[in-house]
């Protein structure tokens, strides 16, 4: 009887620790093996089939028993654990957000301040009047900001046959950045940094001349047609951008060496830069035209007695030489009256082209009258003046001028007169070359008279 006991105890132990702390197919297994057990009792007839009905039922019990104390001691710490999981899966999303953010918050803080230098540099550009101290102070700001290896600056404004020749070409490389940036420098050493474009460059140029539109290898997203670019000999990436006044391109900007990640900020900068360029040509267009004579295209009588003033006082100042010419075209009445005003119009225009290039480009011709030419000859003295005047003479005397199916052959008087200390005002000086000019009328024109003022006196 004990023995019955005892086991049964033990058989009860099991099944109840099983269900409390065992692991699924353990509690399925003992299941099984009490479920095998009644059926053996019930069919075996080993034993009393009552008893080992009441031994199942009892074993139920203790299972379902075990069962719900599991669940029951079990809930709260299972109900903790899933929370603990909610939270901490919702601390690591929360914590990847914020990385997230902070990464974002970054990259704004450097754009914001990339932007708040472009502006300065754009506040720069906008200072300067002349084209390459706007292009020195962009290739700084891009040594500052940007990794490129060369920037370039074509103009094709030259006196060159061939519109897409360019007349000068600059280049700026970030070694010329290194140091403390001193823009007065690069501009007296402006030729310095001229340079004779090389073949690939040229190929840059023609191509966007043959497009008439920015050329780029660094956009994805640019014309799949350029792609033989690459094949070109010492290729690099670059972005070329036209600069266009009036319909057509006055200088073209290279950037080469540029990364794809700086692309946009350097063709927002870039085109910063080309509107610059473009308000500077502008401004020195107009201000060319507002002192230079239309028909003639020397420069007008205001500007010219202006400079006049300004280098006399400057020559005065100085002890140096300064001469000046009066030149008037003989019989002009006669020639207008004889082939019209267009002819006349022609044949000053032609005059006037002798005129400069008999003269030096730092000496200045200016239309003084109607057939009026002033020419201030700077240090230069009353021999030497005298020798440029009759140089003149004699060229313009030999040039045949064609006007309207008319070849026609004009001559010059001109009045001379240098500065001295009888003559070192602007009138008196003026006084005494017109004083050579009628002189030189009165004897017969077609010649050059000396005056030294001193008869007037
Ligand atoms: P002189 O040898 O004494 O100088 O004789 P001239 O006929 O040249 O006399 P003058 O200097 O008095 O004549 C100036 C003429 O130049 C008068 C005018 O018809 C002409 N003229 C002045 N300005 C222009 C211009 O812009 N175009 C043309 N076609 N003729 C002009
Ligand atoms: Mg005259
Ligand atoms: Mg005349």
């Amino acid at each position: 009887m004990w023995k019955y006991l005892t086991a049964n105890a033990a058989v009860f132990f099991i099944i109840f620790s099983v269900h409390l702390f065992g692991r699924r197919p353990a509690q399925i297994g003992v299941l099984c093996l009490m479920v095998l057990g009644a059926a053996l009792a019930l069919f075996g007839k080993a034993v009393d089939p009552f008893a080992w009905f009441f031994y199942t039922v009892f074993s139920m019990v203790i299972f379902l028993g075990a069962f719900q104390f599991r669940r029951w001691s079990l809930a709260e710490s299972i109900a903790m654990d899933e929370e603990l999981d909610q939270y901490t899966r919702k601390v690591k999303s929360a914590e990847a957000v914020l990385e997230e953010k902070k990464e974002e918050a970054d990259e704004i803080r450097r754009r914001a301040n990339a932007i708040a230098h472009l502006y300065e540099t754009i506040q720069e550009i906008s200072k300067s009047l002349d084209s390459f101290e706007a292009f020195v102070v962009f290739g700084q700001a891009l040594y500052n900001h940007f990794e490129f290896s060369a920037v370039t600056a074509a103009f094709f404004d030259g006196e060159s046959l061939n519109p897409r020749e360019p007349s000068e070409v600059f280049r700026l490389a970030p070694p010329d950045f290194s140091g403390v940036f001193d823009k007065t420098a690069f501009l007296k050493d402006k030729e310095k940094y001229k340079i004779v474009p090389a073949a690939f460059e040229r190929k840059i140029f023609e191509a966007v001349f043959k497009d008439q539109r920015p050329l780029n290898t660094v956009d994805p997203m640019s014309d799949t047609t350029r792609s033989p670019i690459r094949l070109w000999p010492d290729f690099k990436p670059f972005a070329a951008y036209p600069i266009f006044i009036e319909g057509r391109i006055f200088s073209i900007l290279v950037l080469s060496g540029v990364t794809e990640e700086h692309f946009q900020a350097l063709s927002i900068l870039s085109q910063r830069l080309i509107s610059e360029m473009q308000r500077i040509r502008l401004y020195q267009k107009i201000q060319t035209l507002a002192i230079t004579d239309g028909l003639t295209g020397v420069s007008v009588r205001r500007y010219w007695m202006e400079r006049f003033e300004g280098e006399l006082a400057r020559s005065r100042k100085l002890r140096l030489k300064l001469s000046l010419l009066m030149i008037d075209i003989d019989n002009f009445k006669k020639f207008n009256d004889l082939y019209g005003h267009l002819v006349g119009d022609a044949v000053l225009k032609q005059v006037a082209d002798t005129l400069k290039k008999n003269i030096r480009e730092i000496d200045l011709v200016g239309r003084y009258g109607g057939e009026e030419f002033a020419v201030l000859l700077i240090e230069t003295d009353e021999s030497v003046a005298f020798f440029v005047a009759e140089r003149i003479r004699r060229a313009v005397q030999e040039r045949i001028i064609r006007a309207y199916d008319e070849n026609l052959q004009v001559t010059l008087s001109i009045g001379c007169t240098t500065l001295s200390n009888a003559l070192k005002d602007a009138t008196v000086l003026i006084d005494a070359a017109d004083a050579g000019l009628y002189q030189a009328k009165r004897e017969g024109k077609n010649r050059v008279c000396f005056h030294t003022g001193l008869s007037t006196l």
